[in-house]
């Protein structure tokens, strides 16, 4: 895949770059190393400070940051500028709060035969971060403000299509004041990671991807025994039961469909509705998803921009024809449209059967499937039957009914009538082939922590043996 910028609203290539060399990749993990080792020298307080001054800058610089997003990938303006506010947040909640996080946790010293027992979080070394384009800012940020608040450097091999992005982040922190090779972008191909990875500097990797790139990471990260996290795709439910505000469920559901052009993880993608309200729901769905202006996402009024790629636009379409020429019955969109610019309707597809592809596969764009349930089992049924166990979503006012779906629904995450999304404050992440590992939170921070045992005994022979020896 090039590296270059080309603006999917237009089609046309804005700026190319070549990739960098192995010498060039070399010498920014060099500098991931060595800055390291500056970072062991220096307070939460200083890192705070520097993540502090990134949070200003990106509040300083957030609409002509959204502007570059928006002509890089698609989403609209105002999702962009929401983005990079959700970014500066994010800089500051962990600039605030790394150090409560991880700081040392006691033990009962008593049990274990020591005088003083605690676990210390202490950070690993050069992180690779290997990103896609969908959130371009964000899916770094959340990343890169806990890591560098523990104390770790990391290396940013983004997604090909946002390049600017991607030397745009490298130059926040740096402006900010972190420590040269603090964070570095890596203009490479794929085809890169797999050597970087293999580095015996580079200590761990975290993808954001799809389930195709996760595999690969994970095999090359099995061989070289290094931690990897991993974010994958997902196929979220959004489940909807009688007892559910079904106006205020359609609205939800449209935005959890169509939010920055349907290009989500965690967007809703099947939406399971109990027999007793389908029809009244189809129709308050259908025509909130037809309501939508698709159109340029630097126009304030436009809901759905285009999509990030030909080849993305494309795929969907596909999964949308196999549905129909199978049986599936369209309520709205579904036609592609002819001009410039990688577009696309929202699309509601119902009637769906297990053998075609919108049944089980991720549907990257604003088209939402639609499944009948005939009581709570049927709808967990569905709900969970997918290789995926990203994110969720029920709408139920029975509090007994929630209490079952937050058990029941397998999956990272279980938002109840509200859309899933991600906090600072919460973990993120994913069961099945959604991935491993969690993001955001203290649970995300010390994935790339060294979680040290320290035992201190009053040094008499034999006292640290304790009950095992290995
Ligand atoms: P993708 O093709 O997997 O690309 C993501 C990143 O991985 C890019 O930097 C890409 O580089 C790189 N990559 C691709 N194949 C690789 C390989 N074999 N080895 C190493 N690196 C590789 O994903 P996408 O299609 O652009 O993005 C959409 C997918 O990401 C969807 O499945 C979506 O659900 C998922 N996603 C998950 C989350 C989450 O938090 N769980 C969040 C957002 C998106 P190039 O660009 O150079 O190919």
């Amino acid at each position: 895949m090039p590296i270059a910028t080309t603006n999917p609203a237009t089609g046309q290539v804005l700026k190319t770059y070549d990739p960098m060399s192995d010498e060039q990749v070399d010498a920014a993990i060099e500098r991931a190393h060595l800055a390291f080792r500056q970072l062991h020298d220096t307070t939460y307080a200083q890192r705070a400070q520097w993540l502090n001054a990134a949070a200003d800058l990106l509040d300083a610089e957030r609409d002509a940051t959204a502007r570059l997003m928006t002509t890089e990938m698609g989403k609209t303006y105002a999702a962009a500028k929401a983005e990079v506010t959700k970014c500066a947040t994010a800089c500051r909640f962990y600039a605030a709060n790394a150090e409560k996080m991880l700081a040392d946790e006691p033990a009962d010293a008593g049990a274990v035969k020591a005088k003083r027992a605690f676990v210390r979080y202490q950070p690993i070394g050069p992180v690779l971060a290997v990103m896609p384009w969908n959130f371009p800012l964000w899916q770094v940020m959340r990343f890169a403000a806990p890591a560098l608040m523990a104390g770790n450097t990391g290396l940013l091999k983004h997604a090909s299509n946002v390049p600017q992005t991607a030397l745009y982040l490298e130059d926040v922190f740096r402006r900010a004041g972190f420590p040269e090779g603090a964070f570095s972008t890596l203009l490479v191909g794929s085809d890169a990671v797999e050597r970087i990875l293999g580095d015996p500097r580079v200590r761990a990797a975290t993808l954001t991807g799809s389930e195709a790139a996760g595999r690969s990471i994970a095999q090359v990260a099995g061989r070289e025994l290094k931690k990897t996290v991993l974010e994958l795709g997902g196929s979220d439910p959004f489940v909807v039961m009688p007892s559910a505000d079904l106006d205020k469920a359609a609205e939800v559901a449209t935005t959890a469909r169509c939010q920055n052009n349907g290009q989500s993880c965690i967007a809703a993608k099947r939406f399971i509705v109990h027999t007793d309200v389908f029809d009244a729901f189809a129709e308050k769905f259908a025509a909130r998803m037809s309501a939508l202006r698709v159109g340029d996402p630097m126009d304030e009024q436009t809901d759905v921009g285009p999509l990030a790629s030909e080849r993305g636009r494309d795929e969907i379409h596909d999964q949308v024809q196999d549905a129909v020429d199978n049986g599936a019955t369209v309520l709205c969109g579904g036609e592609k449209p002819d001009g410039d610019g990688w577009f696309y309707p929202p699309t509601v597809v119902t009637d769906l059967k297990p053998a075609m592809r919108m049944w089980s596969e991720e549907v990257f764009g604003p088209v939402a499937g639609l499944y009948r349930a005939s009581s709570y089992s049927e709808a967990i049924e569905i709900a969970n039957g997918t290789t995926f166990g990203l994110g969720s979503n029920a709408w139920t006012t029975d509090p007994a009914e929630q209490e079952r779906f937050a058990t029941d629904l397998d999956a990272g995450n279980v938002f109840i009538n509200g859309m899933t999304t991600s906090y600072p404050e919460l973990p993120f992440g994913g069961v099945k082939n959604s991935g491993y590992g969690r993001e955001l939170s203290a649970v995300g921070m010390r994935e790339f922590c060294n979680t040290k045992t320290v035992w201190i005994g009053e040094g008499e022979a034999g006292a640290g043996a304790g009950a095992h020896s290995e």
